[in-house]
């Protein structure tokens, strides 16, 4: 980690949490969800004890990406704690666990509610909390910063989505916080096809993101359909492929975070 959590600066529920780290966008649909899930995985297969918190409330992914059998949040109501869901050994907290009534909420609300979530929830000894963050670096956002002594963040973006102004702003919501960003995942950046590499939405773009921005890890994430797949059918890529291409880079994005 790059930065030290100190006990006394965490809430109390979050206290037994060695790294949170945040998976961030500007905008819906990059593949954030794809990276803070398979990144999660992998953090678990290297043997950490992982939890996966999805704080995105409008379009909560959590649930078709993995397929715990415990598909609803159990509530512990002496302690007033809740208590996560698990699959494959991974902690799971998601809106989409929470039953109805979801949607309907504003803004300050929905900060009340991530936030009580997150820091009522029985994570027990983690090594790794990865923050599945809702797009954009709005209030919703920034409020849950403030309460959540993040380690590190990480960008994701797709390329002709990279431009300097998206990219820009999550690096300065951080900075702000001082939470490092440690690496930007470049997602679809191309694929493969006919024994030719295609770069659909262009290239060249991340190596200035780094030079600019000093971000240390750039990644590029191809297009692939076993990715799309394996986000629908609740298995992760990273744990279906262990040995693949796309398993190679999260396993080096995992050592970064
Ligand atoms: P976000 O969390 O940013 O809204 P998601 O992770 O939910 O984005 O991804 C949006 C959709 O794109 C999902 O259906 C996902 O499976 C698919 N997807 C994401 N990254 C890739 C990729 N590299 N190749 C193929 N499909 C992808």
């Amino acid at each position: 980690p790059a930065r030290p959590i100190y006990a006394e600066q965490l809430p109390a529920g979050l206290q037994t949490i060695s790294n949170i780290v945040a998976v961030s966008s500007c905008k819906g649909g990059v593949g954030k969800s794809t990276v803070a899930v398979n990144l999660a995985y992998t953090l678990a297969d290297m043997g950490a004890r992982v939890g996966i918190f999805d704080a995105d409330v409008y379009g909560p992914s959590l649930p078709t990406m993995v397929s715990p059998e415990n598909r609803l949040l159990v509530m512990n109501a002496e302690k007033k704690t809740i208590i996560p869901t698990e699959y494959m050994g991974v902690k799971l907290i998601s809106f989409g666990f929470a039953g109805q009534g979801r949607a309907i909420m504003r803004g300050p609300m929905v900060s009340g509610v991530i936030n009580q979530l997150l820091t009522t929830t029985e994570w027990g000894e983690l090594d790794y909390l990865i923050i599945d963050m809702p797009p954009g670096t709005g209030d919703i956002q920034l409020t849950l910063c403030q309460v959540v002594p993040l380690t590190a963040a990480v960008i994701v973006t797709t390329p002709q989505k990279l431009s300097f102004i998206d990219v820009a702003k999550g690096v300065r919501m951080f900075s702000k916080l001082k939470v490092p960003c440690v690496a930007v995942v470049e997602n679809m950046c191309h694929f493969d096809a006919d024994g030719k590499r295609y770069y659909p939405f262009g290239r060249g773009s991340g190596s200035q993101v780094v030079q600019q921005f000093g971000i240390p890890h750039l990644f590029d994430l191809p297009i692939r359909p076993t990715l799309s797949a394996s986000g629908d059918s609740g298995m992760p890529e990273v744990v279906a492929d262990p040995q693949g291409e796309v398993s190679k880079i999260f396993q080096n994005l995992g050592v970064c975070v």
